[in-house]
Parts: C-alpha cells; structure tokens; sequence
C-alpha cells in the first residue's frame, strides 16, 4: 500500500509517533509542535496501515471547534467518510454515551442538559425552599461547590463536613441539588461526565464492551483533562489498552477549573509500557513570536522543559499599540485588519483574543460600525440569549414537563396572572412530596385563590396544547409553533428596549431549527433521539461556543481560553493590562499568575505570521473607569523582539513642553523629568548599552524617547518599559 501520503509531510520525529507500534503513547511537546497533525495521522494509519476498523476509533478534544476541524483534516487524509469514528468533546461523547444508555444509568430517555444558568435557577430554588439567605450563601458558589465535587468524582455521600458549619450546608444544598435534578430528569454538564464514569465502573458488561469496541481512544489537550475526564479515559481504556494522548504542560489553562497538569505524570505511571515522543520544531510561527513565547514562559517554575525552535524566517517584530482607551483599541485593531484585507487577506485569519468575554462588546461595536463581518465564539451567544432561553425553556417544557427550571422560566413569562405566593404553594407542595413542579401544580389547582389557580391552569393547558399541536411536525415548525403561541413575541413587541432585535432573534431560532440536522450534529446519536429532544441537547451544548457557521468570510473573535489549539496568521492579543491580564484574581497569587502566564504563552502562540499586542491606558469596563498600568507580560517579551507603534492621533510634541505640563497628566511627566530624563541626556539600557536621548513624545504611560545607542543605532524605547537609567 502506498502509505507515503500518510508520512511525507512529516518530520522524523513525528513520523516516530505517528507510526509508533501499537500501545500506549504521550506525545508531550511545545506549541505548534505538530501534536494534533501527529494525532490526525495517527488515526489515518490506524485505518490504513494497522487495518484497525474506524468503528473502534475515538478521538477526543476540547471544543466542538476543534473537534470539527479534527474530523475534516482526517476525512481529507483517508478520502472516506469519518461518520463511523467518535469524534468530540469529553461533553459530547458522554452525552452520546448517555443518549444510548439512559436505561443502565438510570436516566429518564428525555433527559435534558443544564448549563450554567439553570443551575444556578435550580440553587436559588433549592435556597429560597431551604429558608436560607441569598447573600450569605451565594448561588455562582454553590455551583461552583457542586462542580467542583462532580469534577472530582464526589457525590454528596463521599463528603465530609470536617466539623466545619459551612461545608456542612454546601453538601446540603448539593444533596438537595441533585435531588431536583433526579426528579427533574435534568442533567449538568459535571454530571454527563460522572455519570458515564459510574456506569462503566458499575455495569461490568458495558465496560467490556466499550473496552473491546474502541482499541484505540486518543486525546488531543491532555493536560487540561481533570479527575473526572481522567477516570473516565481510564474507565473507558483500561489498564491493559493503547491510550494515545498529546499534551504540553505550558498550555495547561483550565487548573482554575479543576485540571490536573499532574495527570501527565500519573498517565506515565499509570501505563508503565508508555512510549513518550517529544517534538521540538515549532512550525506555526516566526522566529520572533516564538522566541518572544519561549522566553516569557522561561519565567515560570517547574516546568517540564522543552526547547522548541523554528527554520523559518525571524518575521515582523511584534507591534504593540498604547490605545488611549478602550474605543481607540478597538478602532486600530479594525483599521488593521482592515489594511489585511485590502492586501488581499481574509477576515478569518484574523483573531482578536482577550482575557474575559466582556471585553468583546467593544470590539464588536467596532466591527459593526466599519461593516466588518465577525463571529465571537464563546461569550454570550445566540442560544445564550434571554429571549432564546426563554423561547428554548417553552420547547423544552412541551417536549418533558419534569424540568423544573424551565417551568420556572416561563410559567409567568409573558406576566399571565401568576405571582410568588402561587408559586410558592406550589413549591412547597413539590418539596413536601417530592414531585416535580408541574405535578405539584396539577395538584395544587384546587387549593389555589381563584386568580392564580385559573391562570396557572390556564398555562398548563396552553402547553398540553403545544405539544398536541406539535407532535407531528417538523421541527422548525414546532419552534415556530410554540414561540407564536407562548406569547413572547407579543410581549418583546411591547418591549421599546431592544424588544424589535429579540424578536428577529427568535425568528433567527426558527431557522435555526430548519437548518439542523440531527444526524450531523457531532455530540447526536441520531438514532436514538428525536429531533427536538437533539436540538435542544444541540443547543446547550453548542452554546459554549458559538454560532453555526455562515460560511462568510469573517474575524474570528475569542477569549484565550477558547483558542487553544487554534492557529492564525494575524494576532490581536488586546487588554494588555495588570488585573485584566493578569487577571486581578491571580496578581497576588503565584500558581494562580502562572497560569495566567501559560495563557499568554498560548495567545502568542496561536499567531503565524504578526502578532500585535495592545493595552489601554483607560478601560471602561463593567461601567467602570479604571487605569490599569501595562501588564508585566509585556515587559518580559525582550525588547529587541517589540516595535512600539505611535499612537495615530498623537502630534509628536517633546514631554517637557509647557502644553504638557498643563494636560492633567502632569504628576507622572514631573515624575518623569525628575527621573532625570532630558534632551541629551546619556542613559543605559540593559541590552542595548549605552546611548543618548535625542527626542522625546507623548505622555503618562505612552511617553517614548528616541536614543542613539553607541553599538545598536537609534532606537525607539517606551518609557515605561525601557529600565532606561541615567549616567
Ligand atoms: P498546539 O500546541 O497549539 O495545539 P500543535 O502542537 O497541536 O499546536 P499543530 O496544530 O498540529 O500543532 O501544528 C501547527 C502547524 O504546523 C499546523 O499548521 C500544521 O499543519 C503545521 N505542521 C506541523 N507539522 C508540520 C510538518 N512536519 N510540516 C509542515 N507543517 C507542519
Ligand atoms: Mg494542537
């Protein structure tokens, strides 16, 4: 057979990964190292060469994103379809698992997925019925608690309270959390994942099954698995299997979530027969942004240490741009990427990456000013949306009248007459008897005031008629169905607020729905769903990261943690900034900034060919106005490797003019000039040497002096970076 295909492409010592005899394998290597294309490869020569069968294949990954491009990379590469082989995410596949087995794990077969908001909905009920107080006990940090214990392999009966009160009630509250999700037939996204693991540790026979039927399970981001994924690749595996799993300890992002680098080690230890590969040639980027990662991650301890270099070419230096604030940060970012595409570039290799979601706002206001197409993944998306909960709650309750959340949701949305004190007899009555709310609220009917029963009757039957009038439809229909009936369209028209683009919103729901297709969807079993009962598991799932595509040309928008694994030619890495990035939660804490620093690492590294870093001198943000000095990130990039790029509007006037001295920046130019910095002056710079300063511009933060250095020419030097001293 012809197998060069499969190997030309590659370097030696990926060729020894990829072609390595069967049995367990770690590949851990740097950045853009080659890692997922061994992986790729890996799976192409398991059909080919190894004759294995694509049924008794799993790849494994972190996004639906990458788990997509993973199955188009190797359906190019074996020219048949990849349809029998499982590719996915942890989610996705244990939700499969589960759509297959809901019997054996003891699942209701319409169960539905929670994210994070109906958890928290679930809490604040569990609280409210609990007589206990919101502010003291928070609901994100009971969820938090929860997920926490399910990401450890922990149900309530595992823990213990140690003799401290406060724990005590957390495994109370997470007792009772689960209790409702039972009775509710509502699963989280911690749970799809548990609850696999204990059905193959329980059911020996399914174990078995799945051990002989997938020989080959491989992992791509193996150093963000947590204990619970861990457990359930070793479940799945077995000691006596051929795990194949890639990783880098430098990219390791997800600690603060539970991840475990540490797993890396334990994997060796677990599978002694390991063959462990390392690739050093980085082939994603130049020279420059790779040395410029290399070196910043060097300031982290305890790494497992790897070299990794480059043939290509050293490449632009990186840019960095002094934005005044948050608007003009943006306005360069589109004006560049404007200047891209105008030299023949595409939008979709551009990617403006930042620390935290509500940072895109801005950027998106850019873009739609200049028309520029854009696509963010993650952040508050189209099935995130209010109005598309809202229209989802109403689908789900029509498809399994047991969720809970959703009956909260929109039992008086649009107002229909139905207040707190109905609902809390109807709670109560769900409590005292342990039954869903939907139950409770058939039974309570009689009980109720006249007012509150006739309207919450008067909602149950709208539902029980919903579902009759849906059952035969196709989908979409049913969406639009049920969203014309439920009454939110007439209720957002009354909505002056921003109610006209909620609608378009829903009606964007109903196309969504025509074009689903259940059987491509990655994280389906087809077969064993109904298309609503997919969709709507489509729509939790899927609302981690995005949109479908549209298949136009746009800039890819992201946070960091998002574009792991992903590569583009051009690189925004905006919000250059101390407590945005490093976020103010990890400056004070060492392994918390560590991470931080292995989450820059990996933002450089997605660059190709430029990469621009960006930082505001003043940032609104959460309706705040702060003044955040440059971020330390910055400063350990060596110097020689950045370009300092003038602010646009900025007239190049000296820092000591008298017009100067009056802007409301003075203190720090005083500062400045005090620091003994004048025209002529002689200073020394810790790599260029020494020189004189022959012109100076700008001010604050974004103050920048011109120096003749003796050895290394003229240089343009920020102040604020540059450690210039005076001689
Ligand atoms: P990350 O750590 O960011 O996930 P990675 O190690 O998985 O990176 P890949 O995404 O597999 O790296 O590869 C990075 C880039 O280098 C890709 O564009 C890939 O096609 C290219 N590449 C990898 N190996 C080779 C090779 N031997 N020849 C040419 N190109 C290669
Ligand atoms: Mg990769």
């Amino acid at each position: 057979m012809d197998i060069s295909h499969l190997v030309d492409k590659l370097n030696d010592a990926q060729r020894q990964a990829v072609t390595a005899p069967i049995g367990p394998a770690l590949v851990l290597a740097g950045a853009g190292s080659g890692k997922t294309r061994v992986l790729t490869h890996r799976v192409a020569w398991l059909v080919e060469v190894e004759g294995v069968s694509s049924q008794g294949i799993m790849a494994v990954t972190f996004t639906n994103k990458a788990a997509a491009e993973m199955r188009a990379r190797i359906e190019h590469m074996l020219h048949m379809s990849t349809a029998p082989l499982w590719i996915g995410t942890f989610h996705g596949i244990a939700h499969r698992l589960l759509r297959i087995h809901w019997r054996e794990a003891n699942l209701p077969q319409a169960f539905q997925i929670m994210d994070a908001d109906d958890q928290q909905r679930m809490v604040k009920k569990i609280l409210k019925a609990m007589g206990l107080d919101e502010d003291r006990w928070i609901p994100k940090e009971v969820v938090w608690f929860i997920n926490a214990q399910k990401d450890a392999g922990l149900r309530p009966k595992h823990l213990k309270d140690e003799g401290d009160m406060t724990r005590q009630q957390m495994i109370k509250l997470y007792a009772a959390y689960q209790d409702a999700c039972e009775r509710g037939g509502m699963v989280d996204f911690a749970e799809l994942l548990l609850r696999v693991c204990e059905l193959l540790r329980d059911n020996l026979d399914l174990q078995a099954h799945y051990r002989r039927r997938f020989q080959h399970v491989l992992v791509d981001e193996f150093q963000d698995t947590n204990a619970i994924q861990y457990q359930w690749l070793r479940l799945l595996v077995g000691p006596e299997g051929n795990p194949f799993v890639v990783g880098d300890d430098d990219q390791s992002i997800y600690g603060w979530r539970g991840a475990k680098v540490g797993n890396l080690l334990q994997f060796q230890k677990d599978y002694p027969r390991v063959q462990v590969c390392r690739l050093e040639q980085n082939y994603r980027s130049t020279a420059n942004i790779l040395n410029a990662a290399n070196k910043l991650i060097e300031n982290n301890n305890g790494r497992m240490g790897k070299n990794l270099w480059t043939s290509g070419n050293d490449g632009e230096p990186i840019k960095l741009y002094a934005a005044y604030n948050e608007r003009d940060e943006a306005d360069f970012v589109v004006n560049r990427i404007r200047n891209w595409v105008d030299k023949g570039g595409k939008r979709s290799e551009c990617a403006i990456l930042y620390r935290s979601n509500a940072q895109s706002r801005v950027f998106e206001e850019a873009m739609i000013s200049a028309r520029m197409p854009y696509k963010v993944y993650g952040g508050l998306r189209f099935f995130e949306r209010a109005e598309i909960k809202d229209a989802l709650a109403y689908m789900r309750l029509v498809h399994n009248r047991g969720d809970d959340a959703s009956f909260e949701r929109v039992v008086n949305l649009p107002t229909r007459g139905i207040g707190q004190r109905t609902m809390d007899i109807v709670r109560d009555y769900a409590r005292a008897n342990a039954c869903t709310l939907w139950t409770a609220a058939g039974a309570c009917l009689q009980t109720l005031g006249s007012k509150g029963g006739v309207s919450l009757h008067g909602f149950m039957l709208m539902i029980e008629k919903m579902d009759q009038a849906t059952r035969e439809l196709p989908l979409h229909e049913q969406v639009d169905h049920v969203i014309a009936h439920s009454g939110l369209i007439a209720h957002f028209k009354n909505d002056k607020n921003g109610g006209e683009a909620r609608i378009e919103n829903l009606e964007e729901l109903v196309s969504a729905a025509r074009g689903f297709n259940a059987d491509t969807a990655v994280s389906e079993e087809a077969g064993e769903m109904t298309p609503i009962a997919a969709f709507l598991s489509h729509a939790v799932l899927e609302s981690g990261e995005g949109q479908a595509d549209a298949g136009e040309d746009c800039v890819q928008m992201m946070t960091l943690h998002t574009a792991k694994g992903l590569e583009f030619p051009l690189v925004f890495l905006c919000g250059m900034e101390e407590n945005l990035f490093p976020h103010s939660r990890s400056v004070n804490e060492p392994t918390g900034l560590e991470e931080e620093r292995r989450l820059c690492y990996v933002g450089i590294t997605r660059a190709m060919k430029q990469l621009f870093l960006s930082y505001a001198e003043s940032r609104r943000l959460h309706g705040v106005d702060n003044h955040y000095s440059p971020s330390r990130f910055i400063r350990e990039i060596p110097p020689e490797l950045l370009e300092e790029i003038r602010p646009r509007i900025q007239v190049s006037r000296p820092i000591y003019t008298p017009q100067a001295y009056s802007s409301s920046r003075n203190s720090k130019l005083i500062e400045e000039t005090q620091n003994g910095i004048r025209l002529g002056q002689r200073v020394k710079h810790g790599k260029f040497g020494d020189g004189v300063v022959l012109e100076m511009e700008g001010q604050g933060t974004h103050a920048r002096v011109q120096v003749r250095f003796e050895r290394q020419g003229t240089k343009w030097l920020m102040l604020s970076f540059a450690n210039l001293e005076t001689i």
